[in-house]
């Protein structure tokens, strides 16, 4: 057939345009990215791109295949592709550098010859972007069904046995308040998260100052320390810090890396706020604003830190959730840090505190 590199001609004289024909054809082939092969009438490969060598091997040309393609739902799609003239597609799973990948493979009639031509189309990162999306749907329905099972019984509980009983009204509605201001904090976080996806590719511009809206934070959180009877420090917070930023996100960043130091730490311990900038950072390769919060609690064990800011990861969720943690704070303040194009690093070791520093891109 004219689409296999083995085509022979009985004619001479046309033997060499068959041949550039089918040098032709395979360098086409060749410089198409996504691994392409050519199923000849008689079930044998022809033509493979070097993408498709790459993925079964350079020696497959002339096999079955049946011997090369192996899995039965390609092999059906491949056999109803001859047998129909019809294209067909079919998954095809396999592991490359030790990821599991999921291609496509389209597989088409070559017409007039009566071959197939199958293209492979990694899947990949839009199977794992559907997977990411059904477990974030099945998270927040878990996390806003907790506190709203628990209203729903507490309402029937008080139009029901504690109807009469004020004591017991009362503390049921002490326990509904906490729950409602959970569901208010987790529908919160989720606005905030989705507004700050909304526009993580836009870079902000307005020049604030980082001083002035860390000094903010400390003092609005001045009481919720006060409460867990948290000491706080600042340090370098006098002078001002000028940065292209979005002021409200960054009083946001401060306000997570803060509540979190206070909620975790425990009582009796310190949280300290500073900030210092650096004229040529290796991060920014310019003018940085290292902004720190350190706490000296109980820490966080290494094998845990490079999940935190994964949506919903918790070390402890049960504590998060004692202390009305929603889960979201530090995906929340990973987006905020990438969309300044800056970076979050943590560091911390099981009982000697942790430390949490953004460092953002500033002024010259
Ligand atoms: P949460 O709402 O649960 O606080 P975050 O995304 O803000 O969610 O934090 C994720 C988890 O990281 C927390 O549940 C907690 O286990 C851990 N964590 C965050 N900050 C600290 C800290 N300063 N000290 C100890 N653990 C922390």
């Amino acid at each position: 057939m004219g689409l296999s590199n083995h085509a022979s001609t009985n004619s001479t004289h046309t033997g060499g345009k068959d041949n550039a024909k089918n040098d032709m054809t395979q360098g086409l082939l060749d410089a198409m990215p996504r691994p392409t092969l050519v199923i000849e009438p008689s079930g044998k490969l022809g033509l493979a791109n070097k993408a498709a060598r790459k993925m079964f091997g350079e020696a497959i040309q002339g096999r079955h295949y049946i011997t090369v393609l192996r899995q039965p739902v390609l092999l059906d799609a491949v056999e109803k592709a001859m047998s129909e003239r019809e294209s067909v597609q079919a998954r095809y799973l396999t592991t490359e550098a030790q990821r599991d990948v999921t291609l496509l493979a389209h597989c088409a009639p070559i017409e007039p010859d009566g071959g197939i031509l199958v293209v492979f189309e990694d899947h990949t990162a839009l199977e794992e972007a559907g997977q990411i999306r059904r477990d974030f749907v099945a998270n927040v329905s878990h996390e806003l069904k907790t506190p709203l099972t628990a209203l729903i019984g507490f309402v029937e509980t008080l139009q029901g046995a504690a109807r009469d009983d004020p004591d017991s009204r009362q503390r049921f509605l002490g326990i509904m308040h906490k729950e409602a201001g959970r569901m208010n904090r987790l529908v919160g976080d989720l606005l905030s998260l989705s507004r700050v996806e909304a526009n993580e590719r836009v870079r902000p511009t307005t020049m604030i100052d980082l001083s002035a809206i860390a000094r903010a934070a400390v003092s609005s959180l001045a009481p919720l320390a006060g409460e867990n009877d948290v000491s706080v420090t600042s340090d370098g917070l006098e002078s001002p810090c000028m940065i292209p930023a979005d002021p409200d996100q960054l009083a946001q960043v401060v306000t997570n890396l803060m509540e979190n130091a206070i909620k975790y730490s425990g009582k009796g311990t310190s949280v300290s706020v500073s900030l210092r900038r650096e004229d040529d950072h290796p991060m920014t390769r310019g003018p940085a604003a290292i902004l720190t919060v350190a706490d000296t609690g109980e820490g966080i064990d290494a094998l845990h830190i490079p999940r935190l800011t994964e949506r919903f990861y918790r070390v402890d969720s049960h504590r998060s959730r004692e202390l009305g943690g929603t889960g979201l704070g530090l995906a929340i303040v990973k987006h905020i840090v990438n969309r300044h194009r800056g970076r979050l690093k943590i560091e911390s070791k099981p009982g000697q505190g942790s430390r949490f520093s953004v460092i953002l891109p500033a002024a010259p």
